[in-house]
């Protein structure tokens, strides 16, 4: 990365109209997985200073600022406390603590990877993103868009239900990236089950477990049912895994998740 010039903004509104004044302005979050890359950016806007690095907790909802770091989710009460753990415990497996106290959620939502697993859990949740400009728009549409909105992310917020969660992934080692996640979200017998890192971002299935929500139903019942879940699912090939492996492993993730949550 590098960066022709720097601007600390002291309002959303001077940070939008900043990014949207050149086409290779561009925010920063924690920087992390920016500075990585060779990307030329001619001015770096940083929300550093619109105090959007908190966790609150309300009566119906957790709401969560756009510079809050991956280290303070995972140490949140109101995360722990919460979504049975989901969020702060997917956040605590990222890499190592120096990581998380560096990279934010909003540039983990602004960066849209594929290979996220803090993304995975956010949509297993159904969680709500605001944009400075464009304002409220579900994190699953967000991921849909057909390229990343030109704006800035403010917070996310995720509505508390009473719900049980699991999250499993495969990775060769604990630091590396997940070959394949999974997250499941019961909700009342309601099921959202969520596949990353295929290696594209991650996505929600589109049916609905029905029969699942029998808890009588057999085990091999509920196998078959996961197997055609993940038959929704497109895989791809990398230097992780083969699109066939990843296929299987998301099967056996899936099945795990779901007995957990069931
Ligand atoms: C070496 C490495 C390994 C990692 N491993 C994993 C892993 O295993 N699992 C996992 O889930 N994650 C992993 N991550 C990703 C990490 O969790 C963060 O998602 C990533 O670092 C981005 O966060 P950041 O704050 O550093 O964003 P930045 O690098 O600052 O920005 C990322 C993108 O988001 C945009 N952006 C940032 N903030 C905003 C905002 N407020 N509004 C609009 N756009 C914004 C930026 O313009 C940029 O395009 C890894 C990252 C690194 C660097």
């Amino acid at each position: 990365m590098r960066i022709s010039n720097y601007l600390k903004p002291k309002s959303l509104d001077e940070a939008y109209t900043e990014l949207i004044s050149h086409g290779n302005n561009a925010v920063i979050g924690g920087g992390a997985y920016l500075k990585l890359g060779n990307r030329k950016i001619n001015k770096a806007i940083d929300p550093y200073d619109l105090n959007l690095n908190y966790i609150k907790e309300q009566d119906n909802f957790v709401e969560i600022g756009a510079m809050t770091t991956l280290r303070e989710i995972e140490e949140s009460k109101a995360l722990k406390n919460n979504f049975g753990g989901l969020i702060s415990k997917v956040s605590s497996i990222i890499m190592g603590v120096q990581l998380r106290n560096v990279a934010t959620i909003g540039g983990t939502i602004g960066g849209r990877y594929g290979f996220s697993d803090l993304l995975t859990a956010l949509i297993a949740l159904d969680t709500k993103v605001f944009l400075y400009n464009r304002g409220e728009i579900s994190l699953e549409d967000f991921i849909a868009l057909p390229q990343i909105p030109r704006d800035i992310i403010t917070k996310v917020i995720i509505n508390k239900k009473n719900c049980k969660t699991s999250f499993k992934d495969l990775r060769n080692t604990a630091t590396d990236f997940s070959i394949v996640n999974v997250a499941v979200c019961n909700t009342n017998n309601n099921f959202k089950i969520v596949i990353g890192a295929r290696p594209g971002v991650a996505k929600a299935t589109c049916k609905s477990m029905e029969i699942i929500k029998d808890l009588h139903v057999p085990e091999e019942r509920i196998n078959n049912l996961c197997d055609s879940v993940v038959d929704e699912f497109s895989f791809g090939s990398d230097l992780r895994g083969s699109k066939e492996y990843r296929k299987e492993v998301a099967k056996v993730l899936v099945k795990r998740a779901v007995m957990e949550v069931l």
